[in-house]
């Protein structure tokens, strides 16, 4: 039997993120039901920031500038890269 510790599955990056970082909403929704569940059986899903080893902040409700996350160590943000239905329907 092998056993992995868990931030050792992390895919290893290659190179400098970018200091803003595009999330697609559909990627959103995925993560909100896989975390719905796996908190269900107590196992936590840590948005976490691959440069610097750290838990990402969250804002639940997204910044104007559709900000979802924040990197407290390097100031890195992770930005929803589409807008909603309802957004797409105010701006057009
Ligand atoms: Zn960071």
């Amino acid at each position: 039997m092998t056993e992995v510790a868990g931030l050792d599955t992390i895919r290893g990056l290659v190179g400098e993120p970018p200091e803003v970082i595009a999330i697609p909403y559909k990627l959103m929704e995925t993560e909100e039901i896989a975390r719905q569940g796996w908190n269900a059986c107590y196992i936590a899903i840590i948005p976490y920031c691959f440069k610097c080893k750290e838990p990402l902040v969250w804002h639940t409700a997204p910044r104007e500038d559709n900000t979802m996350f924040h990197c407290p160590k390097c100031g890195r943000e992770w930005r929803l890269s589409d807008k909603t239905k309802k957004d797409t329907a105010t701006t057009s």
